[in-house]
């Protein structure tokens, strides 16, 4: 008898999850997203940045079921979800029911209540968001390129909210394009004066790494050209402006949020019940609490680590327990036990600019910094992006930016998503705005 699967997104979870089923013919896969492609969220940074194109890091879904003729991709949006019948509904009505269901919804972004951040600030969560942010920082050039006066109004200001790895990322990345392109390319612009200022409430650059990395980090951000201000919050954004907990505000048009991310809403459309994050609790065999025939695997689970934490949102956790959820569904099926999550630490890295990263590997957690760790970095990403149409694309496109400092994605494709209106939120009327210190504006 052929089993039903049902898995709800084809992120690095569900495409995982769904691969690993295909191998068994007597399994039928139905794979639900509501995009028809698949994104690889860590290099977004770099589509936002122009190192590489939009199609380098997304890969249509469909291409599936031409190489695993059991899975069917369709295009939807799971709006409500039945655990005890195993079947989603979409927001257009369909149905879907299987033997097994499997929630790969993965995160959306948290803004933690921030009032104007959901309007105004710029995730950096899916292509689209990559995209915008992208549009957003050629448009901001562009108009100050014609009107140099709109830089007293924030043009070229960059804030970058959350000094995690994706903040991190993202600052050393723009401030990088920023000092060794664009100002080669905007010569009648002082792009000397554009900043890039990365905010945290916390006191250490890339938070959950070792102290060495944080100082690492923050010795690379500084020099180029990036200013750090730890200990401090963003309590509020408005459309050209952003307001600090100690009381000042800066002028800006583009806020980037790195600040963290929840669970997708469809965690909520369970009805299953949700821990820190809004994730969904799961077993150890990756089941939600008192539903065997439903796995909830990747980013939208708390799955508990050996430590009794739950393991911390990572591509390679995402991939690892959507394919463990395969195989625990593949032991049903043959009345065999399902095995307990194991999960495979590869470390976790973070890339700071042009042959700079910090990596900590192996069973300690070793650090490495430099020309080491971006190897590092590249071979896992390299790995982690296996099964992308495009992987060896996006390699070619970054290497030549990285010999060329040319940027083959800088092209304004989406002018609509980057317009600024300045009529908006003009701060040119002081007070209330005030910026902070202008140290490190430009690279050392
Ligand atoms: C900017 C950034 C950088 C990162 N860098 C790294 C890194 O360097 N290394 C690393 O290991 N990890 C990194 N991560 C984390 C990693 O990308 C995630 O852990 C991983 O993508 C989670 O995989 P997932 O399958 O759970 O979710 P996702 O990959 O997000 O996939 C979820 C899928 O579900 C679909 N979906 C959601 N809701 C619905 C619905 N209601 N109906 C239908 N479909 C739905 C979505 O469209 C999506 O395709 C990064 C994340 C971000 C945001």
């Amino acid at each position: 008898m052929t089993a039903k699967v049902v898995i709800v997104g084809g992120g690095f979870a569900g495409l995982a999850c769904a691969k690993h089923l295909a191998k068994d013919k007597a399994v039928e896969v139905t794979l639900i997203d509501r995009l028809n492609y698949s994104q690889f969220q860590p290099l977004l940074y770099q589509v936002a940045t122009a190192q590489l194109g939009s199609s380098d890091v997304a890969s249509p879904l469909r291409t599936l079921s031409i190489k695993h003729p059991s899975v069917t991709v369709k295009l939807g949006e799971v709006a409500s979800v039945d655990p005890v019948a195993r079947s989603v509904t979409t927001s257009t009505g369909q149905t879907y029911s299987g033997d097994y269901l499997v929630l790969a919804g993965g995160s959306q972004p948290n803004f933690f209540g921030t009032p104007g951040a959901p309007e105004h600030a710029f995730p950096l969560y899916s292509l689209t968001d990559a995209q915008r942010l992208r549009s957003r920082i050629i448009t901001a050039f562009e108009e100050a390129d014609r009107d140099p006066t709109l830089v007293d109004q924030g043009a070229l200001t960059f804030v970058i909210v959350g000094a995690g790895a994706t903040g991190t990322e993202i600052a050393g990345a723009l401030a990088e394009m920023i000092h060794g392109t664009l100002a080669a390319e905007y010569r009648d612009l002082a792009v000397t004066s554009a900043k890039v200022i990365m905010i945290d409430h916390g006191h250490a650059v890339l938070g959950p790494f070792s102290d060495s990395a944080h100082e690492y980090a923050a010795k690379v951000l500084q020099k180029d050209g990036v200013q750090v201000r730890l200990g401090t919050g963003v309590t509020e954004v408005g459309p050209g402006h952003v307001t600090l907990s100690d009381g000042t505000s800066l002028r800006t048009r583009c806020v980037i949020w790195g600040g963290g991310l929840k669970a997708a809403p469809v965690a909520a459309a369970s009805g299953l019940a949700q821990g820190r994050g809004g994730r969904v609790g799961v077993a150890t065999d990756l089941t939600a609490e008192g539903f065997p025939g439903v796995y909830v695997v990747g980013d939208i689970a708390n799955i508990p680590s050996p430590s009794g934490d739950p393991f911390p949102q990572l591509g390679s956790v995402a991939q690892q327990s959507g394919k463990w959820a395969a195989a625990n569904i593949l032991a049903d099926i043959e009345g065999k036990p399902r095995k307990p999550f194991h999960y495979l630490d590869k470390g976790v890295m973070a890339m700071i600019g042009r042959n700079s990263a910090v990596a900590e590997v192996g069973a300690g957690h070793h650090t490495l910094h430099g020309s080491v760790a971006f190897a590092a970095w590249l071979g896992v990403h390299a790995a982690l992006m296996s099964g992308f149409r495009n992987r060896i694309d996006a390699f070619v496109d970054w290497s030549w930016d990285y010999f060329s400092k040319s940027r083959s994605g800088q092209v304004l494709d989406r002018s609509d998503a980057g317009r600024i209106d300045w009529d908006e939120d003009p701060t040119t009327d002081e007070p209330p705005v005030t910026d902070g210190p202008s140290s490190a504006a430009a690279p050392a």
